[in-house]
């Protein structure tokens, strides 16, 4: 698999879970949300009552798990993970709430994936701390009301828009998690050497931050990968050139882009003349699918200002040419 993209093998989890924060002064960019956090925290705090509800939204790898297990131990409280796509029925989100303690904090991953019954569970569960147990069918159904202990879900998204109304309403703070800038990628790239027990050079931090797509579980995996290579080539303090050595050689470039991103960028440029160009006839340039193209490659190539979409198909933006370097023609975008 590709390395911007990463697989979910035990041991990188392993090492996911090392390299975490464990409280929200560690916790490195996000200045907002973490200021914003830190209020409602504290306001629960005097309160002596559990939090409000909590919604994270933003982009896969940006912290959203990171955060909740900060919020738990920072309110001193057990967490407790599941996600939307594991509750497919009412009955598995009751016995979820039915089991928690009080004050426990429950995180719920991709919750936009939830059932709609489970949903609707949830609703009266955040508002009123009860739920409905329905037992029997049609005529005979009887609703057995349940009381809950107070706890506090943390939700998270990837798009705050993908949550029903009502859903979202009953949350008492939105946190929206932005990419990291390239200096807060270092900051967390410095950290995590520091735990790795690695020896890296300011220009060998800003060389893999620089190819870390603003996200801290990438910059991560590449910092993983280049410590590999450092340690076959025998080098023992890692420079701007073996971080770029090492990582050119696993095939992210200087921008973070890999062989699927980079191949795209180069058929709409040498094939397509920098387009427009139509989806299909440019998934199939690159021997792709559509989709594949469309929602892996697309949108970090359109976020970082590559290529744009036009009702006529996908266009090279003057960055396209420059970064596969190419003299930008005239007439183009950018
Ligand atoms: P997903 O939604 O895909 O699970 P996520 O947004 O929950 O992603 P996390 O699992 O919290 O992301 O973070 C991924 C990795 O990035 C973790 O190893 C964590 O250590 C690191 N990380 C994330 N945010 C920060 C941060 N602000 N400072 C330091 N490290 C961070």
């Amino acid at each position: 698999g590709s390395l911007v993209r990463g697989g979910d093998e035990p041991e990188e989890r392993a090492i996911e879970a090392a390299l975490r924060p464990k409280n929200l002064d560690d916790f490195v960019g996000q200045a907002r949300v973490r200021q914003q956090l830190k209020l409602v925290l504290e306001a629960s705090r005097l309160r002596g009552k559990s939090s409000d509800h909590v919604l994270l939204s933003g982009p896969p790898g940006l912290g959203k798990t990171t955060l909740a297990m900060i919020i738990a131990a920072e309110m001193n409280a057990p967490l407790r993970i599941s996600s939307g796509p594991a509750i497919q029925h009412a009955g598995d989100l009751a016995a979820i709430l039915s089991s928690l303690s009080e004050g426990e904090v429950l995180f719920l991953d991709e919750i936009h994936r939830m059932s709609r019954p489970a949903e609707e569970m949830l609703y009266m569960a955040m508002e009123d701390f009860r739920v409905d147990i329905v037992v029997g069918k049609g005529a005979g159904a009887t609703a057995i009301p349940l009381e809950l202990p107070p706890f506090t879900l943390v939700g998270a998204t990837t798009r705050a828009g993908l949550l029903p109304g009502p859903l979202r309403d009953r949350f008492g703070f939105t946190g929206h998690l932005e990419f990291y800038t390239v200096e807060e990628l270092e900051l967390v790239l410095r950290r995590s050497a520091g735990l790795l027990d690695l020896k890296v050079s300011s220009a060998g931090f800003s060389e893999i931050a620089g190819r870390s797509r603003g996200t801290p579980r990438i910059a991560n995996r590449l910092l993983r990968r280049v410590r590999d290579w450092a340690l076959v080539h025998g080098v023992e303090q890692i420079d701007a050139r073996a971080a770029g050595a090492a990582l050119d050689m696993y095939e992210v470039d200087s921008r973070g882009l890999d062989r699927l991103d980079r191949s795209v960028l180069d058929a709409l440029v040498t094939k397509f003349g920098g387009g427009p160009v139509g989806l299909s006839t440019l998934a199939i340039a690159v021997g792709e699918e559509p989709e594949t193209v469309e929602t892996v490659a697309e949108p970090f190539l359109v976020r970082e200002g590559l290529v744009g979409r036009t009702p006529r198909g996908r266009i090279a933006m003057a960055a396209a040419w420059t970064h596969l370097g190419f003299a930008v023609p005239d007439g183009v975008f950018g």
